[in-house]
């Protein structure tokens, strides 16, 4: 018999630990305490769970790369100590934080496996809790041989576990608040947990690192039919900002204008990087392919392909080093975790 694993979590906060205001009646932040009173289902597992929390829990509105340190490195410290690890976080820019620890990460042997949820656990309809026990079942998760099944950084929500830099949040309102337009999900939660065995990421290495020196000299610019792209300047503007991303229409699209030509191109000749990823909910870029991108390709834009747009701000993040500008475009062309095809 397999011996019990060990999961930590790390709450963040999120709606998940929320409760509402009765005088104002807005939702905020409770204790984790408050959230394991809720679901005592966790101590019928077969699993030994601990927990750790941020001191002062966060919308996820709140979070910024100073949390994704705090989350990775709180990872990275515990570690050899547990088989897997659960991060309560919110939804709201669940995408972003799982697709940043991702490329924070090499080298991951063990489960990373966010979740949150649409309602309070508080709620009686809630989603957290089924999301809450999944998730610490898929982050216990070993095969035959006693090895994890996940190796990666995962969202699970509404009985899906999805790839996190691949995945996006596209709803509000429902459930099912998560999809992976470009990427098979890793598994899908019925009566029997079935896993998506040939799609789960593998890291040829296996010594864990954590990359925390994130750049925040990062921009995202979304066209539209119109845009006057000489309002931008201060974007494009290597003083200030080093990487920009831009979302262009269809394959990788933009209007043949001589005022973008010049605003990017010279941003790209005084040694900023462009990213190239399409605005359309699924699909690739793929310059060069209408006469309406070759121009990106000609002065030096980098082709994002089917990135997310979670996934394309937290790879800049992670990979653009002003100093080190062709091991940054190396990189970011490279598919490193299993986020581009
Ligand atoms: N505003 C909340 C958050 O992202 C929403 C949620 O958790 O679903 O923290």
């Amino acid at each position: 018999m397999q011996a019990k694993s060990k999961v930590l979590i790390v709450y963040t906060g999120g709606t998940i630990g929320m409760i509402k205001d009765p005088v104002t009646d807005e939702l905020s932040n409770v204790d984790f305490n408050l959230i394991s009173d809720r679901v005592p289902e966790i101590n019928r597992l077969n699993i030994d769970v601990h927990s750790v929390s941020f001191d002062q829990p966060v919308d996820s509105s709140e979070i910024n790369v100073t949390h994704w340190r705090e989350i990775a490195e709180t990872i990275f410290e515990n570690y050899l100590d547990y088989d897997g690890f659960v991060v309560l976080h919110g939804s709201d820019t669940m995408a972003f934080t799982a697709s940043a620890l991702s490329f924070m990460f090499d080298g991951l042997q063990k489960p990373v496996i966010l979740t949150g949820s649409q309602l309070p656990i508080g709620v009686i309809r809630t989603d957290g809790k089924e999301n809450l026990i999944t998730a610490l079942e898929i982050a216990a998760a070993k095969d035959e041989n006693g090895k994890a099944l996940i190796t990666e950084v995962a969202v699970y929500f509404d009985y899906k576990l999805f790839r996190g830099n691949r995945c996006t949040k596209d709803s509000a309102e429902n459930f099912e608040a998560f999809r992976s337009p470009n990427y098979p999900e890793l598994a899908a939660a019925g009566v029997h947990l079935h896993y998506n065995t040939e799609k789960l990421y593998r890291s040829d290495n296996d010594q864990i690192a954590i990359n925390s020196n994130l750049n925040d000299r990062v921009a995202l610019v979304k066209l539209f039919p119109g845009i006057n792209i000489d309002l931008y300047a201060a974007v494009f503007n290597k003083k200030d900002v080093d990487a920009v991303v831009i979302e262009t229409f269809g394959a990788g699209n933009a209007p043949d204008s001589e005022s973008l030509r010049r605003v990017v191109g010279d941003f790209i000749s005084s040694g900023g990087l462009v990213l190239n990823i399409t605005q359309c909910n699924s699909g690739s870029v793929e310059q060069g392919l209408y006469k309406s991108s070759s121009m990106f390709a000609e002065i030096g834009v980098i082709s994002g392909t089917n990135l997310t747009t979670e996934a394309a701000i937290t790879k800049l993040m992670a990979c653009v080093d002003p100093n080190n500008l062709e091991q940054s475009k190396r990189k970011i062309s490279e598919n490193l975790r299993g986020e581009l095809d």
